[in-house]
């Protein structure tokens, strides 16, 4: 395939690297966008898919299909595993674990974060982040499983359980995340239960400050405050989830005191954010500094210092005043393009210049906010903006379409047309989703409250 043109290796498929690579489409140079799940995946909207209101296939599309006019762009599936800064060669390995080796003469590394645990890994077991589509199908399945789940059970405190729901963070992701629980259990599923009613489903959001989102307005995020208040969600300011287990967490105050614990079998995470491990990996082997959460620090020009032909941007870049926003990846994608055709033309490359174009997040159905420089919005006209915001960058026109006849149907009908989930297969041992989880071989508690053998033991 290579002529002896440059060749561009791009490491990620997100909004940085998606629009990095879109920029090179008749460059004289040879592209290859590498990425670990082979699609590119609009991440504001997961926690829709999360809560069953839109499909996975509205809210990402396939890097082949999508570049595929883009005839010098080559899209492969792998995870960049090693990078060889000398030979100029990264190393990735493909899903069978077997690996093969790519050449760059530019490397531009998109990878982005994922969920921090705070060096508590363990706590992943039981509480999901939100960063990819296998997280959001694994809150999807343990959202809806937990309303069957407690369906099926006596009324009493392991029902209650299975009833109660815990968000770690009160950033965008979680408050959108407590909002769409609580209005899934007071809408959606209301009326559709027996045995429960949904809307006792209760909501619980904890996060260290002292408000939620701390990155709006103080009066934008006290007018959330006001309506996750009203939908039903409990906050709790000033504390950190310590620990989380199988059947629920611990928290504790910043400031000291007594800790407590909350029965609660949905444990959510989205209290922070680390840079993915080929990151930190790509810093260590370029001499390049990071900061506390592993974003690497980089020139004015995105150019990681001491390697002029290796850019970091989005979310990874480490720079003051870069917001981990998707605006300032895509304009961080086109800016390193921007550098390569400069260098490839003998033209000196400029700094970047982030234009912040403003941020919104979704609170409920009819609420949210919208904030840019001296603008602000909430309530509907937030509401408006932000759905017209989110249609506007959604990838692919067939996606915008089904994502706008999609939210139709379902303020026509409060209904959420995706909410199927698989059980089994989670590749977690103790996985209570699955239905080869010990609660096979343990005792099983049936409706009137008694308990029975498992199946093989009972004949
Ligand atoms: C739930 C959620 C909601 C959000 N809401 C908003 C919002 O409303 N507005 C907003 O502006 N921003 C929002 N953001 C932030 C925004 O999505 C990010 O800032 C943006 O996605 C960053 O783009 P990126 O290209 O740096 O990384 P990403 O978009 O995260 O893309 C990284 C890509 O790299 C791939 N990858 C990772 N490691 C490897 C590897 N080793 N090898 C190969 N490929 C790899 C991944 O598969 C992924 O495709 C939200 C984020 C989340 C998680």
């Amino acid at each position: 395939m290579n002529d002896g043109r440059p060749k561009v290796l791009i490491i990620g498929g997100g909004f940085g690297g998606l629009f990095c690579a879109r920029r090179f489409g008749k460059l004289d140079v040879d592209v290859t966008l590498l990425d670990r799940a082979a699609c590119h995946v609009f991440q504001p909207l997961l926690y829709q898919c999360a809560t069953g209101t839109l499909s996975i296939g509205q809210i990402s599309r396939s890097l082949r299909e999508e570049l595929a006019d883009h005839h010098n762009v080559t899209t492969l599936l792998g995870e960049a595993v090693r990078l060889d800064p000398t030979a100029r060669q990264v190393t990735a390995r493909r899903p069978d674990e077997t690996t093969f080796t790519l050449e760059y003469d530019y490397l531009v590394i998109a990878a982005g974060m994922r969920q921090s645990y705070f060096g508590r890994e363990e706590f992943a077991a039981w509480a999901p982040g939100m960063k990819t589509l296998d997280d959001a199908l694994s809150i999807r399945r343990r959202v809806f499983a937990a309303f069957e789940i407690a369906e099926t059970l006596p009324p009493g405190p392991e029902r209650d359980g299975w009833l109660t729901f815990v968000v770690s963070g009160g950033g965008p992701t979680g408050v959108e995340l407590a909002g769409q629980i609580r209005e899934l259990a007071t809408r959606a599923l209301a009326n559709e239960f027996h045995e429960i009613e949904p809307e006792e489903a209760r909501v619980l959001l904890f996060d260290g400050g002292d408000r939620v989102l701390k990155s709006f307005a103080p009066a934008l995020a006290g007018r959330a405050a006001d309506i996750l208040k009203k939908l039903g969600v409990e906050m709790h300011f000033g504390v950190h989830v310590t620990d989380v287990r199988r059947d629920g967490v611990t928290v504790t105050r910043k400031g000291g005191g007594p800790s407590e614990d909350y029965a609660a079998r949905t444990v959510l995470w989205t209290a922070g954010v680390e840079a993915v491990p080929f990151a930190r990996h790509a810093a260590e082997v370029l001499g390049a500094t990071t900061d506390r959460s592993g974003r690497v620090a980089v020139n004015p020009d995105l150019s990681v210092p001491g390697h002029p032909e290796v850019f970091v941007i989005g979310d990874l870049a480490g720079r003051d005043g870069l917001p981990g926003v998707a605006e300032n990846a895509m304009q961080g994608g086109l800016h390193a393009a921007a550098c390569i055709r400069r260098d490839l033309s003998a033209q000196p490359r400029k700094d970047f210049r982030y234009r912040d174009l403003g941020s919104a997040a979704y609170i409920s159905r009819g609420h949210a906010l919208l904030q840019a420089g001296p603008v602000k919005f909430t309530g509907l006209l937030g509401w408006l903006s932000w759905g017209f915001i989110h249609i506007a960058f959604l990838t692919g026109v067939r996606n915008r379409f089904s994502t706008v006849t999609t939210w139709m149907a379902s303020i026509a009908r409060a209904n959420r047309s995706d909410r199927t989930f698989i059980l089994g297969g989670s590749g977690h041992p103790e996985e209570p989703y699955t239905w080869e989880s010990p609660v096979h071989q343990g005792h099983h508690s049936t409706r009137d409250g008694s308990e029975r053998v498992p199946d093989s033991a009972a004949g």
